[in-house]
């Protein structure tokens, strides 16, 4: 639904000086990565990053994130179960709908905008800062694949995991 488009790589260098970043070419990489593929884990950004920075590692490109999240730069989510997945939106309190049975993942701008946007029902004295909402569900494309008006003419990755 949402097409991001991908960041130009001088984008991504103004980017990482806005954030009082230094800027190299594998962090410049990761940058353009990131707004490539956004919700990307970090070995994700890491084959991508690896084809136009070769020199580039895995732990490098962990560092880089690391330093982006602490600079304001990128924010990191954590769902259940799966890695840490990295995006650019950082500007605004947006959600997201995460598939439960393909991973993929789309933004939820917020209905309050705000954060906290949900306030809990007893808030035991602390301090509210933010309220993350997962919301898990069955995607559109894996939900075709599993109805059974389908079953007679299968999606070929689902055909080819059967064959001999
Ligand atoms: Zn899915
Ligand atoms: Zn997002």
């Amino acid at each position: 639904m949402t097409t991001t488009p991908a960041i130009p790589a001088l984008d991504a260098a103004e980017r990482l000086r806005h954030a009082g970043l230094r800027v190299t070419d594998s962090r410049r990489a990761v940058v353009a990565a990131l707004g490539e593929r956004p919700h990307a884990s970090a070995d994700e950004l890491f084959a991508i990053v690896a084809r136009s920075v070769p020199g580039t590692s895995l732990q490098s490109v962990y560092n880089a994130l690391g330093d982006f999240v602490d600079a304001g730069l990128v924010r990191r989510i954590e769902p259940a179960g799966r890695p840490g997945l990295f995006e650019l939106r950082v500007d605004d309190n947006h959600h997201h709908l995460i598939c439960s049975q393909c991973g993929a993942v789309q933004d939820v701008d917020c209905v309050v905008g705000a954060a906290p946007c949900l306030t809990p029902s007893d808030a035991h004295g602390y301090a509210l800062q933010a309220a993350e909402v997962t919301f898990w569900g069955v995607c559109p494309d894996c939900a075709a694949a599993s109805a059974p008006s389908r079953a007679d003419h299968e999606p070929a990755h689902l055909s080819r995991k059967e064959a001999p």
